[in-house]
């Protein structure tokens, strides 16, 4: 895909004076290790017919989301991947002094799972179309409904079994 994708950033500044007027941080270990359950990649915000049907792509794979945060007035989209680290054991990082730069950088203060109310989720393809009626912009909607969504609406996809655990710690928030 020759998306412009940019490094993968999991927390961004701009969140500390929101993350000050909390009452109460979840610490790491209370929590199920969100961020080491999930590959977050940030993409551009959607504006052509080409920039939305990516979306739709990812979209179309199971465990696979649009997180869009409000990082205090500035927008940004992401690409959720619900796929845990394989080095994730027990609810401990199993190469924890030697683990990358990204998770030494991620701070539980401003990280998605204490500062959950700066997220909009779209988790399903129909979600992502009704997203796109409410904020996007119209004449891309009509193209889209036009040229991807099949006559009648989506099929039911194939049933799934396994969920991540992730994906029901995030739904049920
Ligand atoms: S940084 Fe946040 S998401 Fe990650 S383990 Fe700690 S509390 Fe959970
Ligand atoms: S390397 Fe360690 S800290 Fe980083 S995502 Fe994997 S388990 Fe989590």
């Amino acid at each position: 895909m020759d998306k412009k994708q940019k490094k993968p950033r999991l927390h961004s500044p701009g969140t500390t004076a929101r993350a000050a007027s909390r009452s109460k941080t979840t610490h790491c270990f209370e929590c199920s290790q969100v961020c080491c359950r999930t590959t977050v990649i940030e993409v551009e915000a959607p504006r052509t017919l080409r920039d939305h049907s990516d979306l739709l792509f990812y979209l179309y794979h199971f465990d696979t989301e649009i997180a869009i945060a409000d990082n205090d007035g500035q927008i940004e989209w992401y690409v959720e991947f619900m796929s845990p680290c394989r080095f994730l054991s027990g609810g401990r990082c199993m190469i924890y002094d030697h683990r990358p730069k990204v998770c030494r950088e991620y701070d539980m203060e401003t990280c998605e799972y204490n500062l959950p109310e700066r997220f909009t989720y779209i988790r399903t393809p129909q979600e992502f179309f009704e997203h796109l009626a409410r904020h996007g912009p119209k004449g891309v909607l009509k193209r889209l409904e036009k040229t991807h969504l099949p006559p009648g609406g989506y099929p039911t996809p194939k049933s799934r079994t396994r969920r991540t655990r992730i994906n029901r710690h995030l739904k049920s928030r």
